[in-house]
């Protein structure tokens, strides 16, 4: 057996198609603001694309670049004046911030209905509690990719390896509110390989290369690789050593063009779904919309449909 290949860039291209004809329905340009501090070169790289995706979907995209000595009492200016702009729908501030700037006052800081990072207390709070709001983008990504993919996952094994507040925490939170039964799994879980067997999902996002070798993996799992490593030759590689998962996987995300391609075009849907609901357009609404319970998150996801989302 060889495991399905799933195709990250083509699911996202299909999403962000899907966006950009909503966005052009619209009677307005949900706008996006991305503040870039500093200049981290990775950072810049990343901010340019989300620039760019924005643009190409249509949102009024701008990018805010500040000084790296920027004071924390200027972003915090900054993120205000945002916060009352009502042409702006979605903030997102780049992480990492300089040292000398507390990440987490910033994204107090921030309109919880701007966060199209998913990262404000009240929208984790909203997750945790099984009624999420906006929803961190690289998990949000990760559950398109399994309803694109056709798995299973009410009543499904799922192990998250990795606990970050960016990816599996969320991560996790999803799973279980699609009615997964999840295990999340970190650096002090004993016995790594036997959690990772158990698994019919496996999430991988640990930031180790190849680190899930063939004897981690239960036949027939679908596996989704987070983990964006660069190694010593300069190529990108996953979490999960994808030749030796191939024959035994059921389906599996190459890296790249797998979960990368998603975490923008779920920016956009987020900075969507924001605009339509502080607007009150129904036309705004997105695959991630008015989610009222926990149950109803399954459906959620299954958004590379057309309509309605
Ligand atoms: P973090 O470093 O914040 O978290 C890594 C997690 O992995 C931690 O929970 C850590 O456990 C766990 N871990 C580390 N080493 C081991 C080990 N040897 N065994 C078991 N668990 C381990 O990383 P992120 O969550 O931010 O990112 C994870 C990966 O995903 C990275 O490669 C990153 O580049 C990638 N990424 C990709 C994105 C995309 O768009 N495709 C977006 C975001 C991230 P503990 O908590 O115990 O320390």
């Amino acid at each position: 057996m060889t495991a399905r290949i799933i195709d990250g860039k083509a699911i996202a291209a299909a999403l962000r198609e899907t966006i950009a004809t909503r966005i052009a329905a619209l009677p307005y340009r949900p706008g996006l603001a991305v503040i870039l501090v500093g200049e981290d070169a990775a950072s810049t790289v990343y901010v340019r694309n989300k620039d760019r995706a924005a643009k190409a979907a249509g949102l009024n995209a701008s990018t805010i670049r500040l000084p790296a000595e920027t004071s924390p009492a200027s972003l915090l200016a900054t993120i205000q004046s945002l916060n009352d702009d009502p042409d702006i729908d979605g903030i997102l501030v780049q992480l990492p911030l300089p040292p000398h700037i507390a990440t987490d006052v910033i994204i107090r800081a921030i309109d919880p209905a701007k966060d199209v990072d998913g990262f404000h207390p009240d929208n984790v709070a909203a997750l945790a509690l099984g009624a999420p709001s906006l929803v961190p983008c690289t998990p949000s990504g990760v559950m398109h990719l399994l309803h694109a993919a056709g798995t299973n996952i009410s009543g499904a094994r799922a192990v998250v390896l990795g606990r970050s507040n960016i990816v599996g925490r969320p991560m996790a939170a999803l799973l279980l509110a699609a009615d997964a039964t999840t295990t999340i799994a970190h650096s002090r879980t004993a016995n790594l390989p036997d959690e990772c067997r158990r698994a019919d999902i496996l999430i991988a996002a640990v930031g180790r290369a190849n680190m899930v070798t063939a004897d981690w993996i239960n036949p027939g799992a679908t596996i989704i690789d987070v983990g964006i490593n660069r190694t010593p030759d300069g190529t990108l590689t996953g979490d999960v050593d994808f030749a030796a998962a191939l024959p035994i996987a059921g389906a599996i995300t190459p890296v790249p063009g797998g979960v990368g391609p998603m975490t923008i075009a779920c920016l956009l849907d987020n900075t969507l779904l924001a605009a339509g609901r502080r607007r009150g357009s129904k036309a705004g609404g997105s695959s991630s919309g008015a989610i009222p319970a926990m149950k109803s998150i399954a459906g959620t996801f299954g958004s590379s449909a057309p309509e309605p989302r």
